[in-house]
């Protein structure tokens, strides 16, 4: 039988402490280029820059990163409308569409942080693994987060460590099981006396885990872990990177996991890397999945590249028909993703780094920045007009907004205008 074990390369490619190493390093390798594919790839060589040239080529001027952000600002609500076409009865139903309960008018805001404009006031899903709109949210706030840990760890004299943990899978496999599999093997791994013991003498102190799941026509759902370690100054190189690799196999050995062939794992099934540039490709990561800003996700209405595609490429693809399978494989996704805890931090940890208290998806989602100015609030009325102008009507008023909130509520004043008439030939 075919498996692969793709997403992760060689078990011991390490890049030179905190220093970055060269960019083949960096990326795991020239060979792990072939296993990683599109949606692995890192930030901006793959689903980044053909359509940032294209358009650029197109305007002849250089893409600004605000164009980009309202670019893939646009798009998330193409592809949540997507989303919300394939998973009828999901949450994600009233996303960013309906008032939230009590709340009077529907405001439109202008983000301090990205200076673009958003909505304030609407329900939100907060599964980030599901929706565009939310998953965007969720990833920023979670890179912001894990950027200020890795700033007070380098400040600490401290070094990071990427590992990736990743197990043999096979296309007739289902994510629910394949996912489960994945789990039960880290979370035995990480009480195996033998590995605690090397992690101890390599100095890891705290950890982030997350998961992210990709999917091929290959060999189907390929979830994997991405564990950033945080190390202390003496980090010891020698031993976890060498012996886990050796560990991971016989605990997928003990799970039970069908594996065709162990050199496979020994190679592929870790992948470690070392040092800041390897926090750097972890946040990029925790980006990537639903294409924030500079990801520039247009990339996507280009035929299906490569063999693996993340939740987005495959909405993406649902919307242009590229790829006959790709709605079958969302529902199977969001199924399975239902109550997995696709980021966590290790115990006290965030304390110990002077975080503050955890938020949880749902939070993050509904989150709104008290300080961000409102250019606009609309009644029900006005928010029915919109509402009732699809997911291009939400797009074109936020992108009015960004430049001049007149004429977001001339805009406005359209709609209702044009509702009033449609609803009147109805009646
Ligand atoms: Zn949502």
């Amino acid at each position: 039988m075919n498996s692969s074990i793709s997403g992760a390369n060689s078990g011991t490619t390490q890049t030179l402490m905190g220093g970055g190493g060269t960019e083949a390093a960096r990326r795991g390798g020239v060979s792990a280029a072939a296993f990683i594919g599109a949606a692995e790839a890192p930030l901006g060589t793959i689903t980044g820059f053909p359509a940032a040239f294209e358009l650029s080529s197109l305007t002849g001027s250089q893409i600004t990163p605000e164009e980009s952000a309202r670019i893939a600002r646009a798009e998330r609500f193409e592809l949540q409308a997507v989303a919300r076409s394939i998973l009828p009865g999901h949450r994600i139903r009233g996303c960013l569409l309906y008032r939230q309960h009590g709340a009077a008018t529907v405001q439109v805001r202008r983000s301090r942080a990205s200076g673009l404009a958003y909505y304030a006031g609407l329900q939100t899903c907060g599964r980030g693994a599901i929706c565009p709109l939310c998953g965007a949210k969720i990833a920023e706030h979670n890179r912001g987060e894990i950027q200020t840990a890795l700033d007070v760890w380098r400040g600490r004299a401290g070094v990071p460590a990427l590992i990736t943990f990743t197990l043999p899978h096979y296309r007739s496999q289902r994510l629910v099981h394949n996912v489960k599999a994945l789990l039960s093997a880290y979370s035995d791994l990480t009480r195996n006396r033998p590995y605690r013991r090397l992690c101890e003498v390599a100095g890891l102190q705290h950890y982030i885990r997350s998961i992210e799941v990709t999917w091929g026509r290959r060999n189907g759902f390929h979830p994997h872990l991405h564990v950033l370690g945080f190390f202390g100054s003496g980090f010891g190189a020698v031993g976890l990177p060498e012996r886990l690799p050796l560990l991971w196999l016989a605990e997928l050995y003990r799970q039970g996991v069908e594996i065709a062939n162990p050199d496979d794992v020994l190679e592929r099934g870790i992948r470690f890397q070392l040092g800041f540039s390897a926090g750097a490709e972890y946040l990029s990561k925790v980006s990537r999945a639903w294409g924030l800003a500079e990801e520039v996700a247009k990339a996507n209405r280009k035929k299906a590249r490569g063999d693996h595609f993340s939740p987005m490429q495959l909405l993406a693809h649902v919307r242009d028909a590229t790829l006959p399978e790709a709605a079958d494989v969302y529902r199977e996704y969001a199924e399975a993703s239902h109550g997995l805890h696709f980021l966590q931090w290790s115990r006290g940890m965030r304390a110990a780094l002077g975080l503050t208290e955890e938020k949880s998806d749902e939070e993050i989602a509904a989150g709104v920045d008290q300080h961000d100015v409102v250019l606009a609030s609309l009644t029900p009325e006005e928010w029915r007009a919109v509402r009732a102008g699809g997911w291009q009507a939400r797009v074109r008023l936020v992108e009015l907004a960004d430049f001049d909130e007149d004429a977001a509520i001339a805009y406005v004043a359209h709609l209702v205008e044009h509702f009033r008439q449609v609803s009147d030939v109805v009646r």
